[in-house]
């Protein structure tokens, strides 16, 4: 097995972190190698990832439009995502794990979360948008040794003074209140707000889960964001102290961009031609869009909501995962795929 490469003093100082980039190191020690350190040329990205991509550029360019004073219709929102689909969508560097699923369901898939938002939101006249995809840069502690960025998709001044931080979120998963309440990306990002205008407003943080239609809040007391600033700097300790950069395998191997060369899967490959049994899909599948969606019954402003969903429709059919040979180990728990569709 090749050695991962050695990085110098420099490179570590050098180094940025975002919650992309921790995640990766999480998820699997050798793909953050081949991502960060290696810096290993990709031409592919996963379908999921374009979804993501498309969405959030329609809804970034939408929340422009509504500073103006310009409402575009849902016909126009959704023009412009199909439209930049079209100019975008190239089959020989967009990757669809499941081949049985047509790019055509995603292309519903991404409308159907447009028009969910769309349609609770309508007309968009919850609070002041005070960025859009703003980038934060801030250090986790006064030497600047521990550096972290991001990019939060929307911060908004609601209309009871407090801050927002929206995130949008196009996988399908939902995450339980309490892992939300314990999520990590977001509160890195309030940590950089408030790197940048101080601690004097109120905070809440709010994701959008457009494919559920679903708005989920959260709020961080100081104490819970000091552990967090602790636990990030002993995460970035753990891999500056790494050298080994061992393969984790998992469900999430087969999206992941360096499976054509890693061990791990040369290795279950050779299982599965021996006949070893495959990995079970992961049970965060996306689905597709087979009924048309009807309007919300009810626009809940997301700072006054904990958790609402849609009204009933029609079931959804399951698309299932793992074209390729499955690893050697795979995890029963949703994986939270989304996290890596926008990497920083
Ligand atoms: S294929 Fe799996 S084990 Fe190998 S680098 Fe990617 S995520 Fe890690």
């Amino acid at each position: 097995m090749r050695r991962p490469v050695e990085r110098t003093a420099k490179d570590l100082l050098a180094t940025v972190y975002s919650h992309s980039r921790l995640s990766s190191y999480e998820n699997c020690p050798r793909q953050f190698h081949y991502r960060y350190i290696e810096k290993r040329p990709v031409e592919t990205e996963s379908i999921e990832a374009f979804v993501g991509k498309r969405v959030h550029e329609v809804l970034e360019r939408l929340h422009q439009f509504v500073d103006r004073g310009q409402v575009p219709s849902l016909g126009k929102v959704v023009a412009r995502f199909r439209a930049d689909w079209e100019r975008h969508f190239d089959a020989s560097r967009v990757l669809t794990v499941r081949a049985e699923n047509p790019p055509a369901s995603y292309l519903e898939l991404g409308t159907r979360c447009l028009s969910n938002y769309y349609r609770r939101h309508y007309p968009f006249d919850h609070g002041e948008t005070l960025s859009i995809e703003a980038r934060v840069a801030f250090p986790l502690d006064p030497a600047g040794r521990y550096r972290i960025q991001g990019f939060v998709d929307r911060i908004v001044r609601a209309p009871d003074g407090a801050v927002e931080i929206h995130d949008y979120k196009t996988g399908r998963w939902v995450p339980s209140q309490a892992k939300l309440d314990s999520d990590r990306q977001l509160a890195l990002y309030q940590l950089g707000f408030e790197a940048r205008h101080g601690r004097d407003a109120s905070v809440r943080l709010v994701w959008h889960f457009l494919q559920r239609d679903q708005v989920r809040v959260s709020t961080r007391t100081r104490e819970q964001l000091d552990t967090l600033c602790g636990q990030t700097i002993a995460l970035i300790d753990r891999i500056e102290a790494e050298r080994e950069f061992a393969p984790k395998p998992s469900a999430l191997c087969s999206w992941c961009e360096h499976n054509d060369v890693c061990p791990a899967m040369a290795t279950t490959t050779a299982a599965a031609k021996a006949g070893a049994a495959p990995v079970p899909a992961p049970s965060a599948a996306l689905t597709t869009a087979t009924a048309p969606v009807p309007p919300a019954a009810t626009r809940t402003p997301a700072s006054t909501s904990t958790s609402t969903s849609s009204p009933a429709r029609a079931p959804a059919r399951e698309l299932v995962r793992n074209p390729r040979p499955g690893p050697a180990t795979g995890s029963a728990e949703a994986p939270p795929v989304e996290s890596q569709l926008r990497l920083l």
